[in-house]
């Protein structure tokens, strides 16, 4: 088996990351995200779908193909970035934050995704900005937004750590006609620019991708037993906001009848007493790219180094700002010299010791791959990742435990996934 040739088979075999793509090009009446009882979005398949209509999707779909910037395609978009060996194509780097108290505050970290939103809506450069929301309705879940106003922008800002499908909007904004800016993972910009490659009118009204380093998606279960711990019942929040209103701010549950709670970053992440699980979906484990190398923008935390080590004490928001095109870099100095953003200066090098959780990830994604393909599992189409350098760079003995490991778990069926 090589290749996932249906939407089930993406999802079956754990390799769907729920943006929604699917379900927005062949249209509501035959595919439809739902919720599956794992809690994950997931592509429900309700018609046949010809297989001349199913090609450009799987072609775009993020657990079927996955195209780098390496890739020869790619060239042009990333003409004039430094492509750096771990961390990707760079055309510029630094400390950000809005310039907006009001949205820093708000806001995940700095506020540079949301400033950056509504800096494309108030220069005319986009008409609309897709990202995503919290339900209003049920407070954990999360829904595509597709926001007109800065207004609109900053009240979707924060981190959703959850199932959310933020593209399901895609082709209606593309057959309306408008201008617009994605806000989301990498994974979801990866679907998104793979979609650029096939459809001019995307190219043409697709007007900047913006994305975060992205730890993984945790099921829906997470949250709810964050709010068990707390005493709360799921079912009555409204309100659960994962982080924001400070930097990194605290989990903070609302529930109807008065009651509230709070839990602190360290204490909801890096905490061995946690009654709840961190599980994520599988392909978050095998992510070739979860630090955004196909956006214009991405905007990890921007931490608080002590001893060399990332802290999350309370503090002022602060991104890092790594444009990856040459138009990335230009949206990041207009919206400097407009002042919806501030910096400060940082270095590539400096990602190393900030950001070293992701380079387990990234470096054993190769490896872990082949397990799963030795496994006779399906794996994405990937391309243009510097996969012999990722290799070399995390060396042999790392390499060979992510590879076992990958082929056990696929051995075990623990990609698989029962879908909707
Ligand atoms: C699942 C997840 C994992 C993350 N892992 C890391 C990590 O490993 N390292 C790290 O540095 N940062 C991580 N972050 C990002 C971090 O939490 C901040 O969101 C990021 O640094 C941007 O900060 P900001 O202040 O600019 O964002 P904001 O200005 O608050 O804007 C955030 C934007 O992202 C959009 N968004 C939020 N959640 C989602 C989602 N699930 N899908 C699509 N769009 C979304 C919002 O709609 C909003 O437009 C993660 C976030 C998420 C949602
Ligand atoms: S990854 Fe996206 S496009 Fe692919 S099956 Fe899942 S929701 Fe659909
Ligand atoms: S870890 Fe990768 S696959 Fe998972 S949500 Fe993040 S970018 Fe997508």
């Amino acid at each position: 088996m090589s290749r996932p040739a249906t939407l089930q088979a993406v999802v079956k075999h754990g390799l769907c990351t729920g943006c929604g793509l699917c379900e927005s090009l062949l249209g509501r009446a035959r595919v439809e995200m739902r919720l599956t009882d794992e809690g994950y979005l997931r592509p429900s398949v309700k018609a046949a779908i010809p297989p001349e209509e199913l090609a450009p999707v799987l072609a775009t779909c993020p657990g079927a193909t996955l195209t780098g910037p390496g890739a020869p395609s790619e060239t042009a978009t990333f003409a004039g970035a430094a492509l750096h060996p771990v961390w990707g194509p760079v055309t510029s780097i630094q400390r950000v934050w809005a310039g907006d108290p009001a949205v820093r505050h708000r806001a995940a970290a700095g506020g540079a995704l949301t400033a950056l939103g509504c800096f494309l809506l108030t220069s005319g450069r986009a008409e609309a900005v897709l990202h995503v929301k919290a339900s209003a309705s049920q407070p954990m879940l999360s829904e595509a937004q597709v926001s007109t106003t800065p207004a609109e922008v900053i009240a979707g800002a924060q981190s959703r750590y959850g199932p959310a499908a933020p593209l399901v909007h895609v082709k209606r904004l593309l057959d309306e006609g408008r201008r617009f800016a994605v806000v989301a993972k990498p994974c979801d910009v990866a679907a998104v620019r793979a979609l650029m490659r096939q459809d001019a009118r995307a190219r043409r009204q697709i007007v900047a991708c913006l994305t975060i380093f992205c730890g993984g998606v945790p099921y829906l279960a997470t949250a709810e037993d964050i709010a068990r711990f707390k005493g709360l019942d799921p079912a009555q929040l409204t309100l659960f906001r994962w982080r924001g209103e400070g930097w990194p701010g605290p989990i903070r549950m609302e529930s109807r009848d008065g009651r509230s709670a709070e839990m602190t970053y360290d204490e909801a992440w890096y905490n061995p007493a946690a009654t709840w699980s961190y599980a994520m979906q599988f392909r978050c484990k095998i992510c070739p790219d979860a630090i955004g190398e196909l956006a214009d923008v991405a905007c990890p935390d921007g931490w608080i180094m002590e001893d060399g080590k990332p802290i999350h004490r309370e503090a002022p928001g602060i991104n890092i700002a790594i444009a990856r095109t040459v138009a990335g870099r230009d949206l990041v100095e207009a919206a400097l010299a407009a002042g919806a953003l501030q910096a400060a200066p940082f270095t590539v090098e400096e990602l190393f010791a900030m950001h070293g959780d992701h380079l387990d990830r990234k470096l054993g994604s190769p490896a872990r791959l082949a397990g799963l393909r030795l496994a006779g599992e399906p794996v994405p189409r990937i391309t243009g990742f510097r996969r012999w350098t990722t290799l070399r760079r995390a060396g042999l003995r790392a390499s060979w435990r992510a590879f076992v490991g990958a082929f056990r778990r696929a051995r075990a069926g623990a990609n698989r996934e029962v879908g909707t």
